[in-house]
């Protein structure tokens, strides 16, 4: 019988364990003597801690360790499977939710389509309804279930857990923790959906033990999440990382925010559909039309996707000359950053294999040789869950590396 999270996280109101935790965490199965040698720690503190955390449960011990002459050590490790967390990405399409376990595992996953006119109450209800249901069919204890991450598009406020303004779905001000929180007594933790999708990169992706990266996010917007020193940078608003907004070429098509020639209006899914709709309407034959049934109005970036992966060459020029838009704010991320790697993830890096010879092609040729050769351009490998694990990665990092611990 595990115990309730809500004990579990009054437990780690201590320094100490949650740097035990974390270091049974990132360095288990680990022995005791481990731990105080790593922890700086004496033996009967490490012994005390360590025993209320086999108590809760998140701990066990496992095998045998090797014996450095007399008995061997016990060793422990975190019991990722007696324990769940949910993560919920909310897109502008979409809901999709993941159970996972503490090793970001997905035991389930869950999605619900957005309708159309949505109020803030509607969103609340949904997201209650679709944790309930994956709670229900589960069959889930909620005493084993750590807490709920919300990765959300547009503007939130992480430390209120709010919504702040959500551009696609015109929402403003929808208290997403309140809600969650009220509903099922869990601890629920809200951040912006690309930021969600680095720290998931970070702990789970193609960004871990990496000191400094960015992700950024191409699909219907553009949008980056920085990781500075290992954390998550969020900025004096809570807006750092829209790099769908700075401006790649001034003369070009207008954006959502006002601006013209934003990386978004260049860029982005529904950028991409556009210059291939443009290029049609021009009288450039293309299977594009095709794949969207005649109708010009039904290209997506998907359709064009579709048309390249078919060898349509109008399809590939329009992919590349996206990839190339979007190596030149690459570059500019390269040079103030110096990030070791830059990770790309959404819908449009799907085309990744279209896009990256021209991200990297361009990201050569602009930025500084130095930062440019030390970093290495990759496409997430969590695929569409990214930024659901990144929401569960927000509920663990608040369990095993909360920031006074780090
Ligand atoms: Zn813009």
């Amino acid at each position: 019988m595990v115990r309730g999270m809500a004990g579990s996280f009054q437990l780690m109101k201590s320094l100490n364990k949650s740097l035990i935790l974390n270091v049974i965490r990132t360095e288990g199965p680990i022995s005791r003597a481990d731990i105080a040698k790593r922890t700086q720690l004496t033996a009967p503190t490490v012994t005390n801690i360590v025993g209320e955390l086999l108590e809760s449960g998140l701990v066990i011990e496992s095998d045998l360790g090797v014996s450095s002459g007399g008995r061997k050590p016990i060793l422990l490790r975190i019991h990722a499977q007696a324990f769940q967390v949910i993560g919920i990405d909310v897109g502008t399409q979409d809901i999709k939710l993941v159970l996972t376990n503490l090793d970001a595992e997905i035991l389930d996953s869950l999605r619900v389509s957005m309708p159309a006119g949505l109020t803030g109450e509607r969103l609340l209800a949904l997201l209650a309804e679709a944790v309930r249901s994956i709670m229900d069919r589960n069959r889930l204890n909620k005493a084993s279930v750590i807490g709920i991450g919300v990765g959300m598009h547009g503007l939130v406020n992480p430390a209120e857990g709010v919504s702040i303004y959500a551009p696609n779905l015109n929402l403003r001000n929808v208290p997403i923790r309140e809600s969650l929180q009220t509903a099922f007594g869990l601890p629920v933790e809200v951040e912006n959906d690309v930021r969600a999708m680095a720290l998931g990169e970070s702990w789970f992706g193609s960004g871990q033990n990496i000191d400094h990266f960015v992700c950024v996010n191409v699909g219907r917007g553009i949008g980056a999440g920085i990781i500075i020193d290992r954390k998550l940078f969020d900025g004096t608003t809570h807006t750092a990382g829209e790099l769908g907004h700075i401006t790649v070429d001034p003369a070009g098509p207008q954006c959502s925010c006002g601006n013209y020639g934003c990386l978004q209006a260049l860029a982005s899914g529904p950028a991409i559909a556009g210059r291939a709709k443009a290029e049609l309407q021009r009288g450039r034959t293309s299977i594009i039309a095709e794949l969207a049934g005649g109708d010009l109005d039904a290209v997506t970036g998907e359709t064009v996707h579709a048309a390249a992966l078919q060898g349509d060459a109008l399809a590939i020029e329009v992919l590349q000359a996206a990839g190339r838009y979007l190596g030149i704010g690459i570059a500019a991320v390269i040079n103030v950053l110096n990030p070791a790697r830059v990770i790309i993830g959404g819908g449009v890096a799907k085309a990744g294999d279209f896009l990256l010879q021209a991200v990297n092609e361009t990201v050569r040729n602009r930025a500084l040789q130095t930062p440019a050769e030390a970093a290495s351009i990759t496409l997430s490998r969590l695929g569409d869950h990214a930024t659901a694990i990144g929401a569960v990665t927000l509920v663990l990092k608040k369990l095993f590396a909360p920031d006074y611990a780090t």
